[in-house]
């Protein structure tokens, strides 16, 4: 662990030399998990919220960067000791916020007014908005479920932050699934050790009196059954009562493996909503909004230069430019204007990992392996519909996420004609908009396809 965080200063110590000092020396390395690509860093706890913001995707990205550590994801945790620089916030916001953060879980800054709209999430912030006003009300449990990065877990913060603003006495819990199962686990060792059911009996308590209970990523529960059992029972204990539940998941809830039908059965029985990519005009305004909340002026040419490029998940984008005004502001002969020569060679390898990946061959096995069909049958000439369809359901993606030409792609399908592959995109596109099944299916591939 101790040579990982060591390489890792190394990186940031070429990337940031001005900010080395301040911001990555106090910090210490305290779990890696190899497993899970899961780095656990402490710092002063005046610097961990400016690390989290401005820093956590930069060291994140270098892992898988520079390093080649695949999957790579940094948790960063305060060591308790105040350090002496002040922060820019003023100490009474932030002594609120961590109150807040240790007694809900919720995470300051993860709230409505820092979440962008647009067609891609609509219906989930309308949905969100509203239980966060009248919770407890039709829409319970809540049921968010979309890919990853899409902001999930901030629209769930978001509505518990609302709530307690509207509710300061309320009681408010956000947790990921696994925390809830780590948490339940625990709770059943110790009943276990000390021969007594007390332990859960606090943990049942705990969670039967919120007012509204968040969790996080419930595709987690899959294959916990003593989790699943004790979480029905909380939510049995909250729904019928008029608690408000809310759920993030990645996928619909048809799609959750290993969950107890009853549960599943339950989970469905409030709203469903989904979150999509964000389209590119929502791209554009998301990075603009960042930039602003940085204080940076980032040109639109610069915005539409990310946005571009960068299409499949909110937190790619923010971290893209994060990479971006990190560098910035640590080149001081760079000037303040970000340029797109600066974009470019900040995030050179990432465009290049983006564009070279997605191949049209690539689409086609994914496509095929996914439906369970031959890729040979994306250039045979057969039309039964279980066939005909994941084939225009990959026309459609390579048109979609590579930069060929309509007819260069029929050419890769079996030499057939553009107007062919017209059709395809266009069905596909008409049909997902009414076909929740094709829609869930397309972002999945598309998950897969783009890695
Ligand atoms: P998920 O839980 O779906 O994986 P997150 O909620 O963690 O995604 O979002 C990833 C990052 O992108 C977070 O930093 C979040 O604040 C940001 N983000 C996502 N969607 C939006 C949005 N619509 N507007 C502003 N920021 C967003
Ligand atoms: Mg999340």
């Amino acid at each position: 662990m101790l040579e990982l965080w060591q390489k890792l200063l190394q990186e940031l110590n070429t990337l940031f030399p001005q900010a080395f000092e301040i911001w990555f020396q106090p910090i210490k390395p305290v779990q890696w998990n190899e497993k899970t690509g899961e780095l656990t860093l402490a710092a002063p706890s005046a610097k961990v919220n400016t690390l989290r913001q401005t820093y956590r995707t930069v060291i994140e990205q270098l892992g898988r960067g520079q390093l080649g550590i695949k999957p790579f994801s940094v948790e960063i945790i305060s060591n308790g000791a105040s350090a002496s620089e002040p922060e820019a916030v003023s100490s009474d916001k932030r002594s609120s916020d961590e109150e807040r953060l240790e007694k809900t879980g919720l995470l300051p800054g993860l709230t409505f007014e820092n979440y962008v709209h647009g067609n891609a999430n609509q219906l989930a912030v309308a949905a969100a908005e509203h239980v966060a006003t009248s919770a407890g009300g039709q829409y319970n449990p809540l049921y968010i479920y979309g890919g990853v990065g899409l902001g999930k877990t901030h629209l769930m913060q978001a509505i518990g932050h609302r709530y307690l603003d509207l509710h300061p006495k309320a009681k408010v819990r956000c947790v990921s699934a696994q925390d809830f199962i780590n948490e339940f686990a625990a709770a059943t060792r110790e009943s276990g050790a000390t021969n007594s059911q007390k332990a859960l009996q606090q943990f049942d308590e705990r969670y039967r009196t919120l007012d509204l209970l968040l969790i996080d990523d419930v595709q987690s529960f899959s294959g916990a059954k003593g989790s699943q059992a004790q979480f029905f029972r909380t939510f049995e204990a909250l729904v019928p009562h008029s608690k408000q539940l809310v759920l993030t998941s990645d996928t619909y809830t048809k799609g959750l493996k290993d969950i107890a039908p009853r549960l599943i059965s339950r989970l469905t029985q409030g709203l469903t909503v989904a979150i999509e990519p964000p389209e590119f005009e929502m791209r554009i305004a998301i990075l603009l909004n960042k930039a602003k909340a940085f204080n940076i002026d980032l040109p639109e040419e610069v915005a539409t230069f990310i946005a571009k490029r960068l299409k499949s998940n909110v937190r790619e984008l923010e971290g893209a430019l994060q990479q971006v005004i990190a560098f910035q502001q640590f080149q001081p002969s760079l000037g303040k204007v970000i340029t797109i020569d600066v974009a470019k060679r900040v995030l050179r390898d990432q465009f290049s990992v983006n564009n070279n990946s997605v191949t049209i061959e690539n689409i086609q096995k994914t496509v095929a392996d996914y439906y369970k069909i031959k890729v040979a049958d994306m250039f045979s000439k057969r039309r039964p519909r279980n066939i005909a369809l994941p084939r225009q359901i990959a026309m459609y993606l390579a048109k979609e996420l590579t930069q060929h030409s309509l007819p260069e792609i029929g050419a890769n399908f079996g030499g057939r004609d553009h107007t062919t592959v017209m059709h395809a995109v266009r069905k596909i596109t008409q049909e997902r908009k009414t076909d929740a099944d094709l829609n869930h299916e397309l972002h999945v591939l598309k998950q897969i396809i783009i890695g």
